[in-house]
């Protein structure tokens, strides 16, 4: 049986790849702080003798017995809301909890995927992005800590694989949504949705003419799995190509939820991306991926969940569990 351990294993997309390898038949070892992520995320694992749940700081020193044959890291907070709350430790994560992560690979003869991020390009000036762009990223403004972060784990694991041989694979994620998002995590879906649940306004920030794409959660994780199992080691986007403007975005959850509230606009955060759209012709030649799920479908699955969670889960103010600051 393969063994494979998951950091932030606890959290939205973490807890949707444990599903998937214990269902592929893998012994899964979830490991999470859980300081963004939710231990119910995988409470329904905890009875399979398969599955293992570490509570433990990835930025620390990572002890794990036995044989390992694939590390995912997908550890650090992933809303701006989070990453700006708490930038020391998205710093860290990406950083010091990486460096953990391929000591470990090493010794285990293990082979490593990190989670890097379309926002390794930053406010792109090239549309749609491939992977051979290298971005436009403001590196000392507000965002700075997330995206160097994630630029900074692209460039050691591609270290490691050039000097040491190790097998790396770097997944550069887009938006991507789905069942198991936090409600009060401040990205645009779950904002939208629980301020239409509530009866209140949408928020659109700036004009609304910024654009993002959106991928639903299931293709994303299809992508993950194939690009493991690949042999590639350069970064390969995963995200779905479908591109939308967010005041268009705000009007298709007005429909989707029937809520009678309207939109009002807020000011544009710093450093927000313009547009965003994945170039995906390397996973689709590489990895035969492309989407599946349309938005309409994935916003619906989205939208039962949340409709489906206890009523005081919308009134939770945005949350993080103790952590130390630095
Ligand atoms: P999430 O906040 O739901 O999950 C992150 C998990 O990592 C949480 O469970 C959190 O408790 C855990 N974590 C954070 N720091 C940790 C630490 N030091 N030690 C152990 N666990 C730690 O966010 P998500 O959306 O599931 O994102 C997962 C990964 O995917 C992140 O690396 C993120 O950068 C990347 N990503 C996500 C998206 C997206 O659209 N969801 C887009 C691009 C990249
Ligand atoms: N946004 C918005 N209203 C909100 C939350 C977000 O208009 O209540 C915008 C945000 O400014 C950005 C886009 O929606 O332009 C996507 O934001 P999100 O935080 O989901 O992810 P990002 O792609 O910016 O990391």
């Amino acid at each position: 049986m393969k063994r494979i351990l998951i950091t932030g294993g606890a959290g939205f997309l973490g807890s949707h790849l444990c599903d998937r390898f214990i269902r592929e038949g893998y012994h899964v070892i979830a490991m999470d702080n859980l300081i963004t992520g939710d231990i119910r995320n995988i409470e329904h694992l905890f009875p399979n003798p398969n599955f293992e749940f570490h509570h433990h700081d990835v930025s620390q020193f990572i002890h794990v017995a036995g044989d390992l044959d694939y590390i995912l890291h997908f550890a650090s907070p992933a809303s701006p809301i989070d990453y700006l709350k708490i930038p020391i430790q998205t710093l860290k994560v990406g950083s010091l909890g990486i460096h953990n992560c391929l000591g470990l690979a090493r010794v285990k003869n293990a082979r490593v995927l990190i989670a890097s991020t379309s926002e390794v390009y930053g406010d792109p000036t090239v549309h749609p992005q491939p992977e051979e762009y290298w971005g436009n990223v403001n590196p000392v403004g507000p965002r700075g800590v997330y995206d160097e972060a994630k630029r900074f784990q692209e460039a050691i694991t591609m270290a490691y694989h050039t000097y040491h041989g190790l097998e790396t694979r770097i997944v550069r994620i887009f938006n991507t949504y789905g069942p198991r998002m936090r409600l009060n995590d401040g990205r645009v879906l779950p904002a939208f949705i629980g301020q239409a649940l509530r009866g209140e306004d949408l928020t659109i920030f700036g004009d609304g003419s910024q654009t993002r794409s959106f991928c639903y959660v299931d293709d994303l994780v299809e992508g993950i799995y194939r690009l493991l199992l690949s042999d590639y080691p350069h970064p390969v986007n995963i995200g779905n190509p479908v591109e939308i403007t967010i005041k268009e975005f705000a009007e298709e959850i007005i429909k989707l939820t029937g809520t009678s509230q309207k939109v009002v606009y807020k000011p544009l955060p710093t450093d927000d991306p313009k547009q965003r759209q994945p170039n995906i012709t390397k996973a689709k030649v590489i990895l035969d991926w492309e989407p599946q799920v349309s938005r309409a479908e994935g916003l619906r699955i989205t939208y039962d969940y949340f409709k489906s969670l206890p009523e005081e889960e919308l009134y939770k103010a945005a949350y993080h569990r103790e952590f130390s600051t630095t």
